[in-house]
């Protein structure tokens, strides 16, 4: 049975939001999408991109998948299917996004998987292949202190880093981004505190996005 909860939501869409952005979803049917921002995301529901940047239809191309994370560019390999590969090459060379953003968060459930070194869950574990992306992060940052919660905010930070790292190995990207036409942003939602941090590029540093922001 089709879930009560998405049927009524889609009555509410359907009543509320629909009627007031009908123009837009007509011309948007009509002239094809053209997101200007690119955000890859992690699947977690409490970190839902257009809730939290309150966007409307049309306005980001969203790629969500464990842990947010950007495998390195690898045409070779025959072995998988690259599926955040091909929806960032679609996004760079079809769409032309002029911003990408790699938007990590607290708690983050694959992260501390990781960290506490969890046991598979089932026998095939695609999590536990997904996650392996990150053992080098884990490795170059060393043990750390005895604090769990600042190890794996440490870390999760660090995933935020290694993603914009790979985002580089796809030549598109980088030629885009050397010639000045597409920017790379890092970005961390806390997701009790609803603050987000923006990574400086020059120090590597996150800050609040807004100063209202509250503490996280
Ligand atoms: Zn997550």
């Amino acid at each position: 049975m089709f879930p009560k909860r998405l049927s009524e939501g889609y009555q509410s869409f359907l009543e509320g939001r629909f009627p007031s952005e009908r123009s837009r979803y007509e011309k948007l049917a009509e002239s094809g999408q053209s997101p200007e921002i690119l955000i890859i995301g992690c699947c977690d529901s409490r970190v839902s991109p257009e809730v939290i940047f309150d966007a409307g239809p049309g306005e980001m191309f969203v790629v969500r998948n464990v842990a947010n994370l950007v495998p390195p560019c690898d045409p070779d390999s025959e072995s998988s299917y690259h599926g955040t590969s091909a929806a960032i090459e679609f996004a760079v060379n079809a769409l032309n996004v002029k911003h990408i953003v790699v938007l990590g968060h607290a708690s983050c459930g694959g992260i501390r998987a990781f960290y506490d070194d969890a046991k598979p869950l089932t026998k095939i574990d695609f999590i536990g292949k997904w996650m392996s992306q990150i053992a080098p992060v884990a490795e170059r940052l060393g043990p750390g202190t005895g604090d769990r919660n600042a190890n794996i905010k440490r870390l999760e930070l660090a995933v935020i880093e290694h993603s914009l790292q790979n985002l580089m190995t796809f030549p598109a990207i980088r030629r885009r981004v050397e010639k000045g036409e597409l920017e790379l942003h890092g970005t961390y939602f806390g997701v009790a505190t609803g603050v987000l941090f923006l990574r400086d590029p020059k120090t590597g540093e996150f800050h609040p996005c807004l100063e209202t922001g509250a503490p996280a």
